[in-house]
């Protein structure tokens, strides 16, 4: 069928009619390429043209020209009616406002050729000189002309290819602000194939498809932003919650939508529901009714079951779906009516912050406490430090340390390390270097015993010796808060063992010792001499009146000489105690060894001691005639005085002494036990009684006389001997003292 049937068969009416029909459709298309499409096609349909080409200005999001309409900048939209060569070559072509198409662009005016071989050819010098619309209509003409020549064609952009044209209609697309925002161009092979009517309806459908892209792009841009608010809403981590005036939830994010059904998936806790009730519903209630409700803390249970703190804020709002009308966006809120149509909760999640708070604090707390101990024992006379492990790292220690060690001992670093670089040595008091077994912090760490007041002696590169006590105390590292200090964080270190050590210089008390030591042996020596003095006169007086020589002295006076007599004696044995404690000190006491028969001795000692008194039974059991023992007899014998003569003194109403001598098993120990039936020795000193000058409470109490001397140098000596003596004693009961020694090997 013919173009031109189409538009004598059409009346008017039919057309604008179709024309109005196709506008309804089009508005309702919101996809721009098929709009364009079913618009060329459109245009095709009405004008009967071969061919239609919808060319666009490229526009911002918000429909703004992007470039000037000048220029060929215009991209080919849609095309209808031409073979796929022609249309890669129109997509090809720039299509802006160059040639036939410049009073399209350029001006935003129609141009329809009926045929373009029947215009006349001008030169280009005479379209300059004229002006506007009609300047530019004859420059189209011109460059559609058939007979343009090839070159003239190419220079003008119009390339080898292009379908030729004899009909052309085009007509501008003009948006609101009438700027030119594409064109419609329609073409046919024949000429006189477009009329007037044509560019009338044309132009009238190029002003609908305009209103229908303005739409559709705004329907774009719109959706656009509606996806870009919705991917922000859900990506706010506060819980944002819109609420109708109803109080029905209309809308809420991800993280509200996770809290709310994490307080409702617990409905059997009421504690929950009130939970829910005063993050959303309470909020909310008071926000439609025009209040804002600001920062109310809640704690709230979430979907781990995890306690949470929430920071609830909520405000009234006035929603234009809800209430129907448009938002007053510039306006102040409306006075006179309080209600509102929504309220919007907000939870903001606080635990993390507060508990960052807390931390911090517990933090500082411990860090100030850490310093004040710090200061506290760095303040400290005594060398203080705590370590680690059973290499006894150092963790911790006081500015004394520094002192005691002659050297600085890093944190973290082994004690034997820290000896060996330093050029440390650790000695025992008898001289002799500790084994590391022995030293009390390793013994603390390894062992994890408590060791109490050992003697040790610290010995310096330089010959510096530092008599110390050392305390160390057995503790384990869970005990502590470790962390606290340790900047190594060594897995398991909860079980590790650790030990706060404490070191007392004892030098002054060593020195003190020696002083007094010192002023007794100096003491026992100046008074021997006169007492020697004194028991050579009194013993001269004595037998030289037995002998007759000088006068008779009556009795009293022989019971004087007797006691002075006796008194010297005694006071002569108390000088020798002294002085061998002076010499036992100075390591002065030397023992002369003999086998000895211990049975033997022990009978002449208790002779003796029987005869100091008629109160006591001294009763000796043995099953052995010998024992032959490697002693210091007369050392022995002071030993055995000692401690029979104790038993005897510290049992003041009488009673008998059992003495008893045997064998260990393995016949490798002479034992030997003295019990008695006495006093006893209180639990309060019998750690304690083999100390110099130490007494018993009670011996005192009794009015029993001595100097707490005799069994301090008994343990020495019987020590000395390779033996080793220890009691059982129970106030007011008795007391057993044992004494071990080695038995003479068999030749
Ligand atoms: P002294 O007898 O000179 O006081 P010792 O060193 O011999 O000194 O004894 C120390 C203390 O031990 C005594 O003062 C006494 O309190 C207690 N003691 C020693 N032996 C006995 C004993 N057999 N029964 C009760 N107490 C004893």
């Amino acid at each position: 069928m013919e173009p031109g049937e189409i538009n004598t068969q059409q009346n008017m009416m039919e057309r604008f009619a179709a024309l109005s029909r196709i506008g309804t459709a089009l508005m309702r298309e919101l996809n721009e390429e098929r709009l364009l499409n079913m618009i060329a096609e459109t245009a095709c349909e009405l004008t009967g043209a071969a061919f239609a080409a919808f060319t666009l200005r490229p526009v911002n999001e918000e429909g703004q020209p992007l470039v000037a309409s000048e220029g060929n900048l215009f991209h080919l939209a849609a095309v209808v009616g031409v073979t796929k060569e022609q249309e890669t070559l129109f997509r090809r072509m720039p299509l802006g406002g160059e040639g036939l198409l410049a009073p399209i662009f350029r001006e935003g005016v129609a141009v329809l050729v009926a045929d373009a071989l029947a215009h006349q050819h001008h030169h280009h010098q005479s379209t300059q000189a004229q002006a506007g619309k009609n300047a530019a209509r004859e420059a189209a003409i011109a460059y559609s002309h058939g007979k343009i020549s090839t070159e003239g064609l190419l220079s003008m952009g119009v390339p080898a290819g292009h379908p030729t044209i004899r009909s052309f209609l085009g007509v501008p697309l003009l948006d609101r602000a009438l700027q030119v925002r594409g064109g419609l161009l329609l073409g046919h092979p024949q000429p006189d194939k477009f009329t007037p009517d044509d560019e009338m309806l044309l132009v009238g459908l190029a002003a609908q498809a305009s209103v229908a892209l303005e739409n559709a792009r705004l329907f774009h841009a719109v959706q656009m932003r509606a996806q870009e608010l919705n991917a922000i809403f859900e990506s706010i981590a506060d819980g944002i919650t819109l609420i109708d005036s109803h109080g029905t939830v209309v809308r809420e994010n991800g993280t509200a939508r996770r809290l709310r059904k994490a307080l409702l998936e617990r409905p059997e806790q009421q504690q929950t529901l009130d939970t829910l009730a005063a993050i959303l519903n309470e909020p909310a209630r008071q926000a439609l009714q025009g209040e804002v409700v600001q920062d109310i803390t809640v704690t709230a249970f979430d979907e781990h079951n995890e306690q949470r703190e929430y920071l609830v804020n909520a405000s009234p709002f006035n929603s234009p779906t809800s209430s129907g009308s448009l938002p007053h966006l510039n306006n102040a809120p409306s006075n006179g009516n309080n209600t509102a149509t929504g309220a919007v909760v907000i939870w903001h999640d606080v635990t993390e912050a507060r508990h960052l708070i807390i931390e911090q604090r517990i933090h500082a707390d411990t860090e100030a406490r850490r310093v004040l101990l710090q200061r506290i024992l760095d303040e400290l006379p005594s060398s203080v430090y705590l370590v680690r492990g059973h290499d006894a790292r150092l963790v911790l220690a006081n500015r004394a340390l520094t002192t005691v060690w002659g050297a600085t001992w890093m944190p973290g670093q082994p004690m034997t390390t820290f000896l060996a670089e330093n050029g440390i040595r650790i000695v025992g008091i008898d001289g002799h270097p500790m084994e590391q077994a022995q030293l009390a912090t390793l013994q603390a760490v390894r062992q994890h015993e408590t060791v109490r007041s050992k003697q040790e002696i610290i010995r310096h590169a330089d010959g510096t010796t530092i008599p110390v006590l050392v305390n160390a105390i057995s503790i384990s590292a869970s005990d502590l808060n470790l962390s606290l200090w340790d900047t190594s964080q060594t897995t398991n270190s909860e079980s590790e063992p650790a030990a706060i050590v404490v070191h007392q210089d004892v030098t002054a008390l060593k020195e003190a010792e020696a002083l007094k030591d010192e002023f007794i042996g100096i003491a026992a020596h100046e008074l021997r001499n006169p007492l020697a003095v004194l028991k050579g006169f009194s013993q001269m007086l004595i037998v030289q009146t037995a002998r007759g020589k000088g006068p008779q002295l009556t009795d009293w006076q022989l019971e004087a000489l007797d006691g002075i007599d006796q008194s010297t004696v005694r006071l002569v044995e108390l000088i020798d105690d002294l002085l061998d404690v002076t010499r036992l000190q100075a390591g002065q006491l030397e023992l002369s060894i003999e086998p000895t028969n211990l049975i033997d001795l022990v009978r002449r000692v208790m002779g003796k001691q029987r005869i100091t008194t008629a109160q006591h039974t001294l009763n000796l059991h043995t099953a052995l005639e010998h024992l032959v023992v490697n002693i210091d007899t007369r050392r022995m014998e002071q030993v055995l005085n000692n401690i029979i003569g104790n038993a005897i003194k510290y049992s003041p109403d009488g009673g008998t002494i059992d003495v008893t001598i045997s064998e260990d098993r393995a016949q490798l120990f002479a034992l030997l036990s003295i019990k008695d039936t006495g006093i006893g020795i209180p639990v309060e000193q019998q750690a304690r009684v083999f100390g110099r000058f130490v007494r018993g409470d009670n011996a005192r109490a009794y009015g029993i006389g001595g100097t707490g001397l005799g069994l301090y140098l008994s343990r020495e000596l019987v020590e000395r001997h390779n033996g080793r003596i220890w009691f059982e004693s129970t106030e007011g009961k008795g007391s057993t003292f044992t004494i071990s020694l080695p038995v003479k090997e068999q030749e």
